[in-house]
């Protein structure tokens, strides 16, 4: 910006002198042209009077009006000044024929008191010579200023119009720089990266070609926990990264904020090669922890059709990278026939919950807890199943995440509460001590209605709050808001049993233990499936010891031996589910096996 308002003084200045010199110039022509009119008038009205003297006619005005002209001339004055003091020709010729016309003065009195002409008229041609050639002189002279003039000025028009022409193109040149280059990473903006692409697309050959989307996951709280120059030395290290795995034919560019995208020649095992680059590349950076720590969402779309146009590419990353950033899904996602399956598949979901909702297309599944030291199942967890039609199961594993990630989830919470509510009236389970655990999503007891909702379902159906048992995950449970404590504080208070579900699934927070009203920990299957591992008998016993020394009580879910069984006895676990007792099965079925 100051730049530029430098070159504008520059030009300015440039054309201001410019165009004093141009005026100069033509008062400088001007006065020339005057004293060649000048000379001219001398030379013409000297032979007037000498021949107004031969034929008698004495002109003392026309003399006068010589002399004054001559004395003009000489004094550089009316106008006559245009040739300087230091131009020696003139000015020599202008003091001869000043002599001379003082001699023609001389004569003229002689001529006329002897009225001999002879040397009157020697002097006369001896005058119009020296005039002629003054005219002649003052006239090449001002015809080589002229030159001269022009010279220099088409010189320096030349030049300024080359600097004028070097500096548009210069700004031009900085202006596309600064619209398609990124000035964090050097590498393309989103305008730099979309132009490039429209090329490389024109011009691709038989290659195949793939568009990967690149994202940083959580990249906010890289700026709020470090400084901004901290973060962008990360885009840097990213944008560094993506240079490197451009190759010859590749480009990549930063689109905006830590969203960058890569074309490139594709490749096996790309993601995994660029993954690996951008790690290595930020520990080259010095950033040796981020290098550890940064997990990256990809998207990619492999190219096949050579002629489909850059918005359909480009769109088609977008989609699935929105999808993977919605869904929380780190990794990569492809776009490819299977996602457009399951975006399709999706879709139809998200139309169809509600009205499967009211067609009981849901159905709750049941699967018994066995309480380990009476040996009883005096407890069951509720799952669900969808049944859109008869003998095709959807397992929630499919939709579950899907509603939750839409903020659809309470539909089928408040629902399955409401079945559990049922079947406990139905089958009078509140007077047998009965309790059923019900699998409540983070996204409901964020709702703001939650408890008016949840209280209304209860008390509609009479259910006696110590039948219920609420599951919440514990990644689920992480980061929780005091609003949401308390309404779980409330449940709790109700006579509600809560539960801590996959515990040891996640990043554990202990502190967590204390903050909330828990009364069940229920140990995720992983303990199980790793029980062969070394320490982790000893580990599992310390949680369960752990528990027990805060007031909980223990499940542990993925029972399927009886040496689980036999081993969770004896660290002292309280109850068990899993395959070994019972898979989840129809609430009909369940009542059958258990409760008649
Ligand atoms: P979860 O709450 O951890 O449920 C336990 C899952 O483990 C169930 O899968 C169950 O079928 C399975 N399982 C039980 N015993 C064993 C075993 O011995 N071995 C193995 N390998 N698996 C066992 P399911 O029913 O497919 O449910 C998956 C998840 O979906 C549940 O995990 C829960 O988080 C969610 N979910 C199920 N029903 C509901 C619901 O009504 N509302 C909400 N919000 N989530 C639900
Ligand atoms: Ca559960
Ligand atoms: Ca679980």
């Amino acid at each position: 910006m100051k730049d530029n308002k430098k070159i504008f003084h520059f030009y300015t200045l440039v054309w201001a002198l410019f165009l004093v010199v141009l005026l100069s110039a033509l008062y400088r022509m001007y006065g020339d042209e005057h004293i060649v009119n000048y000379t001219g008038v001398v030379r013409g009205c000297t032979q007037k009077v000498i021949l107004g003297e031969t034929l008698g006619n004495q002109d003392e005005e026309l003399i006068d009006y010589v002399d004054t002209v001559i004395t003009d001339l000489i004094e550089a004055s009316q106008g006559f000044n245009s040739f300087g003091e230091d131009d020696n020709g003139y000015q020599e010729q202008l003091v001869a024929i000043n002599e001379l016309w003082s001699e023609i003065k001389l004569e003229i009195e002689n001529f006329r008191i002897s009225g001999d002409y002879d040397y009157l008229y020697e002097l006369s041609e001896e005058h119009y010579q020296a005039a002629d050639d003054l005219v002649h002189y003052v006239e090449e002279v001002a015809e080589e200023e002229l030159e001269q003039f022009f010279t220099i000025f088409s010189i320096s028009f030349v030049i300024t119009i080359c600097l004028f022409f070097y500096q548009f193109y210069r700004n031009r040149r900085e202006l596309i720089k600064k619209t398609n280059y990124d000035p964090i990473t050097n590498i393309y903006s989103q305008i730099g990266f979309m132009n490039k692409l429209e090329d490389k697309l024109k011009s691709r050959d038989s290659k195949k070609f793939i568009l990967i989307g690149i994202d940083i996951v959580n990249f906010k709280v890289y700026n709020h926990r470090y400084d901004h120059a901290f973060a962008d030395r990360i885009l840097k290290g990213v944008g560094d990264a993506l240079l490197e795995c451009c190759g010859e034919n590749g480009i990549c560019g930063r689109i905006n904020g830590d969203n960058f995208k890569l074309f490139v020649e594709n490749k096996e095992d790309i993601i995994t090669v660029l993954d690996t680059c951008l790690r290595e590349k930020l520990l080259q950076s010095g950033l040796a922890l981020i290098s550890q720590q940064i997990e990256f969402i990809f998207s990619a779309y492999a190219i096949s059709d050579d002629k489909e146009e850059t918005y359909s590419i480009l769109s088609k990353v977008n989609l699935a990278h929105s999808y993977a950033k919605t869904t929380g899904l780190n990794g990569v996602i492809w776009y490819d026939e299977s996602f457009v399956t399951r975006l399709r598949l999706e879709d139809e979901y998200t139309s169809r919950l509600e009205e499967a909702i009211k067609n009981k297309e849901f159905k709750m599944y049941l699967q018994p807890q066995l309480n380990l030291q009476s040996m009883i199942v005096s407890s069951a967890e509720a799952l669900v199943r969808w049944e859109p039609q008869r003998g095709h199961i959807i397992y929630p594993n499919e939709f579950i995440k899907l509603y939750e990630d839409k903020k659809l989830i309470s539909l089928l919470d408040y629902y399955m509460l409401e079945e559990v509510c049922i079947y406990l009236v139905e089958n009078n389970l509140m007077k047998q001590h009965f309790k059923i655990a019900i699998n409540f999503s983070r996204v409901t007891l964020d709702e703001e209605d939650f408890l008016d909702k949840f209280n209304h379902i209860i008390h509609k159906y009479e259910v006696d709050p110590s039948a219920l048992e609420i599951e919440m995950t514990e990644t689920s449970l992480s980061q929780i808001e005091s609003a949401t404590i308390s309404k779980l504080n409330t449940l709790s208070n109700k006579g509600i049993t809560i539960t801590m579900d996959d515990f040891g699934a996640g990043y554990s927070n202990i502190t967590l233990l204390a903050e909330l009203p828990l009364n069940i920990l229920k140990l995720d299957r992983e303990f199980l499936n790793k029980l062969d591992t070394t320490n982790m008998p000893d580990i599992l016993t310390s949680v369960i010891a752990m528990a027990h020394n805060i007031d909980l009580k223990v499940v542990c879910e993925g029972v399927e031996t009886e040496e689980n069984i036999v081993f969770l006895k004896n660290s002292g676990c309280d109850y068990v589910q899993g395959y070994y007792i019972h898979r989840p099965m129809p609430a009909s079925k369940f009542t059958e096996k258990y409760i008649l």
